[in-house]
């Protein structure tokens, strides 16, 4: 009997897991599942970038063991992209990490910044990897909840003073998995005040950077004055040119705090395959018409659905960006209750807002991840409960 160390039993439950063998156990029954649980892109990688890597895998430079660091190539093009999205400057040498999608850099902070007994201020509701990396440092976490009351964004001054104080890292993430909000200007001035004044590290998830609707682009973090100096913001091709499966990221921002993610990643990684690190090249630096395009189809996607939860009476706010949409349950039903009951008398998988912190309760998250027909159809067989009128 072979017992793990200590560390391992620390790790929060994978929620997800079990939301996936729900829905698989429900498909197994042959029931017609509309899965909108997961945040899994269901658009392929436009086929430029596909052909890129076809003919580079052709390359006998990429058979080899890649620089530990990743080819200088792709550190460029990802810091001309940042100039001519946000206009911000990057240092590709110094200012740029490549990452196995932002996942790795997002668990890997923690154990570059915190010591045991330290504090990150972590949202809630959030995604929960975050969580993990805390845990796997021996770190505690003080959670920081986004109300609805409050745009989902975090009130510093609301913060327990003594977590604060203890504070050496903390995460946020616009546009935000769960909520869909995104992040002001104003709100990003705040944080770099709050960050300097208490010595607290910022690690901006800028997952869904891409998924701004109604014309409004995300504001990058690192386009804050002083941004640079108290964090950096983690960017990942994964949902920006639906390319979840080839683990592409990168931390970008406070050289101090890219070196000590490249430390860490030498004694893990040699990294990415050189092929996928030109066809991530060619993502960044080629023609964006297809990031504009995906925004187009989130947001038809999104308006679709919202006229179907109109017919049916389900009151929300439209998301602002990120391809998510956080709907209040109806009365007398916990966050859990009502996503297996959708499971059960609907097929319809979203995941319970409970999975993403406390906060989350009286909240499901459904991902705008399947065609038009498909999320008005699964908003139409909710109707046929009878739960919001
Ligand atoms: N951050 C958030 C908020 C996410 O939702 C996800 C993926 O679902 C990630 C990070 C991880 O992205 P990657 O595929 O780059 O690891």
């Amino acid at each position: 009997n072979i017992q793990p160390a200590e560390r391992l039993k620390t790790l929060p439950e994978q929620f997800f897991a079990k939301l996936v063998a729900k829905a698989n156990a429900r498909t197994a029954t042959g029931a017609d599942v509309i899965n909108l649980g997961q945040g899994n892109p269901d658009l392929p990688t436009p086929r430029p970038i596909v052909e890129k890597l076809q003919s580079a895998a052709e390359n006998p430079l990429y058979h080899k063991y890649p620089p530990f660091r990743g080819f200088p190539f792709l550190k460029e093009a990802v810091a001309r992209r940042y100039k001519e999205d946000y206009g911000v400057d990057l240092d590709p040498a110094t200012e740029v990490a490549i990452l196995f999608g932002g996942k790795t850099g997002l668990v890997e902070i923690s154990q570059c910044l915190l010591n045991p007994g330290d504090v990150c201020l972590v949202p809630d509701p959030g995604y929960p990897d975050y969580w993990s990396g805390v845990a796997l440092a021996n770190a505690e976490m003080a959670f920081m909840p986004l109300l609805e009351s409050n745009g989902f964004l975090p009130d510093y001054a609301a913060l327990n003073p003594d977590s604060v104080s203890r504070a050496k890292l903390m995460f946020l993430n616009y546009p935000n998995n769960p909520t869909a909000a995104t992040a002001t200007r104003e709100f990003y001035e705040e944080t770099v005040k709050f960050a300097r004044d208490n010595g607290i590290v910022v690690a901006s998830d800028f997952a869904y950077g891409a998924i701004g609707f109604d014309g409004r682009r995300p504001v990058s973090f690192l386009e804050t004055p002083g941004a640079k100096e108290v964090g950096v913001e983690f960017y990942t091709l994964s949902k920006s040119y639906n390319m979840a499966g080839w683990r592409v990221g990168f931390a970008l921002g406070n050289a101090q705090i890219v070196e000590m993610l490249n430390l860490i990643q030498d004694h893990y990684y040699c990294s990415l395959f050189g092929g996928i690190q030109e066809a991530a090249a060619e993502a960044l630096t080629g023609p964006q018409d297809s990031v504009k395009e995906l925004v187009r189809s989130y947001e038809r996607r999104r308006d679709a659905l919202f006229g179907a939860l109109d017919e049916i009476g389900w009151k929300a706010s439209k998301p602002a960006g990120s391809f998510f949409c956080w709907l209040p349950v109806p009365q007398g039903y916990t966050s859990m209750e009502f996503a297996d009951l959708l499971l059960e008398r609907a097929d319809v998988v979203v995941a319970p807002g409970n999975g993403f912190g406390e906060h989350g309760e009286g909240y499901v998250r459904l991902g705008l991840l399947a065609p038009e027909e498909r999320l008005v159809e699964a908003i139409r067989r909710v109707g046929k409960l009878q739960l919001f009128r």
